[in-house]
């Protein structure tokens, strides 16, 4: 019966061809919205600042999109960040914490889940700090947490506004008090830029939550914005107060639309309107004349200029 098995081996991959789904268009052509689960072509999400085009909601991006969309003409300096330990205390689990951290920071290009840019919002001097939560969770270790303070000292020594955008599930647990002792450290540092009297604005970027919103997120004299009303922020996850309190929470619990009417949340800001809002506020707090002519138009915000140069710690 070999002869069957022959021709069977010969038959089998042209029929599986036959059945393969042929694609239209490439891989990476189309978005599916988490939110309204639209399918949209990504260049109309990139040109709209990377929201949906349907029902609007930010989509998730990456530090360095964000610069480019924040920084006057797309322009911005990475500041290099402290180096202190990735993995203090040896983490291992299924797999060793060093080998995930090292994956990470090659998928990522960026040495820790925060990158830290200086730059212009019409031409006012901002330091900004972002996390990337697709970093490991955009956990809060070590490095991180140093990354803040650095980017605080930074605005304190150029005398420039601080804008943080926080997206992140909390503290490191793998750094365990290492990484907890990062939460008073951060509202050290923000207290130093209060005496200072510089601005200080933090943007809440779906989800936030853990030690960040406990810590600096609520901090001392900052600015709480939200992107979206469905932006995330809390501490504990809703199924473990649901489970502690044995209660069905609101659909909107420590959704911003609902902190914003309870008091926690200053405001709720769309991304177009980041630049415009944050450098009203900066001139307003410093008593500065800003130049509205400097406002770039979307087309140059869609086409930005990204410069990207290190300075040493
Ligand atoms: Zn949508």
């Amino acid at each position: 019966m070999n002869w069957i098995k022959n021709i069977s081996k010969k038959i089998k991959p042209k029929i599986s061809n036959l059945f393969k789904k042929k694609s239209l268009a490439p891989d990476d052509f189309w978005a599916s919205c988490p939110s309204c689960s639209s399918v949209i072509d990504r260049n109309d999400i990139k040109n709209n600042y990377y929201c949906c085009t349907k029902c609007n909601e930010p989509q998730q991006i990456f530090p360095r999109q964000r610069f480019e969309m924040l920084f006057d003409n797309g322009e911005y300096t990475e500041l290099k960040t402290p180096k202190t330990s990735s993995d203090p205390l040896k983490w291992s689990d299924t797999k060793k914490y060093s080998d995930k951290v090292k994956e990470a920071r090659k998928k990522f290009d960026q040495d820790n889940a925060a990158v830290v840019a200086s730059g212009n919002i019409n031409s006012l001097p901002v330091v900004s700090y972002c996390l990337n939560q697709k970093f490991l969770g955009g956990s809060v270790g070590l490095e991180e947490g140093a990354a803040f303070v650095f980017a605080c000292k930074e605005a304190i020594r150029t005398r420039s506004s601080l804008i943080a955008f926080p997206s992140t599930g909390g503290q490191k647990m793998q750094h365990s008090i290492f990484g907890l002792m990062m939460m008073p450290q951060s509202i050290i540092a923000l207290q130093e830029l209060e005496k200072e009297k510089l601005p200080v604005i933090i943007m809440a970027v779906s989800p936030v939550s853990g030690g960040v919103t406990a810590s600096w997120v609520y901090g001392p004299s900052v600015f709480l914005f939200a992107e979206s009303e469905s932006t995330k922020i809390m501490f504990a996850g809703p199924r473990v107060i649901e489970k502690t309190i044995s209660e069905q929470l609101p659909p909107d619990f420590q959704t911003a639309g609902l902190l914003l009417k309870k008091g926690f949340v200053d405001r709720i800001i769309p991304r177009k309107k980041h630049r415009e809002e944050f450098s009203n506020l900066i001139s307003i707090l410093l008593h500065k004349q800003i130049n509205k002519e400097d406002n770039l138009s979307d087309a140059q915000q869609q086409n930005p200029v990204h410069t990207k140069s290190t300075l040493s710690a």
